[in-house]
């Protein structure tokens, strides 16, 4: 298998890692994309309980605590993530806001609607935004919202080259329509759906990889996986870049019926 045709997931998770822990964010996203979808949300308050799952080194998880009352569990499936998160929440003193913790989307620590908001930027493909929708809604308060991020087409037909990476890479992609009808079925109230500006993949994720590859490229030189990591993120640009107008990342979010 050559470079291009790997997906990220087949990389060593420890590379992927290191990484990406020295990013900001591990997804496409901006402060003022997750400003936006929490302007959809009302009814939260000191005492509402939120959890923000696959959250990464926290990116979101920051902004989510400054601009909302209540409580934040921020879940993620590597340590790594949780502990700069761990770091930043006590730099920011924000101790008594989230708490960080190493979990997994598929088995959540809470009971049922306990949850007032669920958050999730760009990382529901883990499990799937059918079976992610379909899960977590028990979690849920009657009433309580869910935000989540995820690729989607903006096309009806995509060119080959894009249509495969994307097959590959997460077959479960598909159109907005078809996105709003899973949440809809899924027993949710579909409040707001809009497309991430494309800043959130050039100058938010992509542009700010660059001194981060170089970085590793000196690193490990001579390393085959993590040359090969390099050279996967650089060509999942490329597609970007390329492709840009066939699909993107879509912000739905959903109430509770
Ligand atoms: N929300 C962050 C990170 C998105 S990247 C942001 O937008 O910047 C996807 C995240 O999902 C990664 O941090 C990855 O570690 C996490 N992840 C993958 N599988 C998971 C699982 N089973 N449970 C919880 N988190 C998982």
């Amino acid at each position: 298998m050559s470079a291009q045709d790997k997906s990220i997931h087949d990389f060593d998770f420890n590379l992927i890692c290191e990484y990406f822990s020295s990013m900001e964010r591990q997804g496409p996203g901006s402060p003022e994309v997750t400003i936006q979808a929490l302007s959809f949300i009302d009814n939260i308050a000191y005492e509402s309980r939120i959890a923000d799952i696959g959250c990464g080194t926290g990116g979101q998880t920051i902004v989510l605590a400054q601009h909302l009352q209540g409580r934040i569990t921020a879940i993620d499936l590597f340590p790594a993530f949780i502990d700069k998160l761990n770091s930043n929440i006590r730099k920011l003193n924000l101790q008594d806001k989230i708490e960080g913790v190493v979990g997994s989307m598929d088995r959540l620590p809470f009971q049922d609607e306990e949850l007032d908001l669920i958050w999730c930027e760009g990382a529901i493909y883990n499990i799937g935004f059918e079976r992610g929708l379909n899960e977590w809604r028990k979690f849920l308060k009657p009433g309580g919202f869910i935000a989540v991020s995820e690729a989607s087409w903006f096309t009806e037909e995509r060119p080959l080259e894009i249509e495969k990476f994307w097959q590959d890479a997460y077959p479960e992609i598909d159109t907005i329509s078809n996105k709003v009808a899973q949440m809809q079925k899924a027993g949710y109230i579909p409040v707001a759906i809009f497309v991430l500006p494309e800043n959130c993949w050039t100058d938010q994720f992509y542009a700010l990889q660059i001194p981060v590859q170089e970085v590793f490229l000196k690193k490990y030189a001579g390393n085959k996986t993590a040359e090969e990591l390099v050279e996967n993120q650089r060509h999942e640009a490329q597609l970007y870049y390329k492709y840009k107008a066939y699909y993107g990342y879509v912000f739905y979010i959903g109430k509770k019926i």
